[in-house]
């Protein structure tokens, strides 16, 4: 996160905001304002050398009142408690705006994980799941991969807690690898979900896809998958960059070829018959789809008023700072905020966990024909609470769907 943007005091404004605008009662505030439960655990490791090591590391759960926590697990040195409560706090309201039956968890680790050995990682991590185990599993809540965790990291943690279980506890955990439990679908489900966004918001505003410019900031996972599944609806991918450098062609790129190149040079930049760009100018061409698919606070109030993108669509988690927000609005931006734009990832993590219930398997179309109708009916629900407020941004109104069925939820329950 940027400084002097408390992710934490940012989440809580968020959420009164919309609060104030739906005017459900005061206590649903009250009880959003702050996560349900949060846990500090210090464990000791072992260490290759013999000695021992005590980590810190965090679970949050932000509200449980529509289903068990769901979140990513993060292991980095820069891990604090405010943090991960914030990030909580935020999966909440992506679960909610999807509909998908969870509240928002996080969880992470002090620990810079490039620093230890693979069996010091393996110790740590099966470690950590023992430390939060009371308050985690496939009824109460489901931790994923996040920053610096992956595939084999989610594996180790599922075998230790099925062992301190006695029986294979697959729905402990998403973002497992397919041969113990994973969802086909999964790796491009952020990416899918953006697309299958991106054309319900065409389809309101008139626009056509084929012929469309895109440009994409970053070209990782969620960046280069959204180039490729784009390209084939038509659009013409104008530039995309990486951390070092840009590749701009306004002909158009090939997303397969730009990929290939990058996996053999590290980078975009010098992709045959392409022009570089700084940061700045890829953000503010012109075209008619931006995706942000690498950092937060991208789109400041520096850039916004010179974007001139028709969409924007959040591939990434917090592009745009909260003044950006009015500027993109007041220019009439079709801005598909970060909760709804990325939360295929999240939603396919639930086809996961729902799989692992059953123990019954669905092929990649099944997930992919899934997908689609959550997302545009997460679009439809978003848009239409836009349109019928005055005043508030596309980010107010997804917060809006959010919390207006967590506020059901609570009030039905008993707890406002
Ligand atoms: P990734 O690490 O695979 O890719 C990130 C890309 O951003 C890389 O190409 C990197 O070079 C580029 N990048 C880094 N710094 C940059 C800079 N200053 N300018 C331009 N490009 C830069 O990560 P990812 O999984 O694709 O995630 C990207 C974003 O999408 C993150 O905000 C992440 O939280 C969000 N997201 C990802 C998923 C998912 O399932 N992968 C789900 C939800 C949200």
């Amino acid at each position: 996160m940027a400084t002097g943007i408390n992710p934490f005091e940012m989440a809580q404004k968020q959420i009164k905001v919309a609060t104030d605008k739906l005017g459900v009662k005061p206590g649903v505030y009250e009880i959003l304002k702050q996560p349900q439960t949060v846990m500090e655990v210090n464990f000791p490791v072992r260490m290759d050398d013999g000695s021992i090591r005590t980590f810190t590391g965090y679970r949050a759960q932000h509200n449980l009142a529509i289903g068990p926590a769901k979140g990513g697990i993060r292991f980095h040195p820069g891990v604090t408690l405010e943090e991960v409560k914030a990030l909580s706090m935020w999966m909440t309201f992506k679960c909610g705006v999807v509909g998908v039956p969870y509240g928002g968890g996080k969880g992470g680790v002090v620990v810079d994980p490039r620093t230890l050995s693979a069996g010091e990682l393996e110790r740590l991590s099966r470690a950590y799941i023992t430390a939060i185990a009371p308050i985690v599993g496939p009824e109460k809540d489901i931790p994923a991969p996040d920053v610096y965790t992956n595939a084999q990291i989610m594996a180790w943690m599922m075998d230790e807690f099925s062992r301190l279980k006695g029986f294979n506890n697959f729905g402990l955990i998403t973002g497992k690898p397919l041969i113990i439990g994973g969802s086909a679908g999964r790796e491009k489900a952020t990416a899918r979900g953006v697309m299958f966004v991106i054309e319900e918001a065409a389809n309101a505003i008139g626009m056509a896809l084929p012929g469309a410019t895109v440009v994409i900031q970053g070209y990782g996972n969620a960046g280069s998958f959204c180039a490729s599944l784009l390209h084939e609806l038509g659009c013409k991918i104008i530039a995309v960059n990486d951390s070092k450098g840009s590749a701009y062609n306004p002909a158009g790129l090939d997303p397969k070829a730009v990929k290939a190149f990058k996996d053999e040079n590290q980078t975009v930049k010098g992709f045959p018959g392409s022009q570089n760009l700084s940061n700045f100018d890829l953000l503010t061409l012109e075209c008619d789809i931006l995706i942000p698919a690498a950092l937060e606070n991208q789109i400041t109030g520096e850039v916004a008023p010179h974007v001139k993108a028709k969409m924007l669509a959040e591939a990434a988690n917090g592009p745009t700072t909260p003044d950006a927000d009015e500027i993109l609005a007041a220019k009439g931006i079709t801005h598909l905020p970060d909760i709804l734009a990325n939360a295929g990832g999240v939603t396919v993590s639930y086809f996961e966990w729902v799989q692992n219930l059953y123990n019954y398997y669905w092929p990649e179309e099944e997930v992919n024909t899934k997908l689609r109708v959550i997302m545009a009916d997460a679009f439809r629900d978003v848009y239409g609470m836009y349109k019928n407020h005055d005043g508030i941004t596309m980010r107010n109104a997804a917060y809006m769907v959010a919390i207006n069925r967590l506020a059901k939820a609570m009030e039905i329950r008993g707890w406002v």
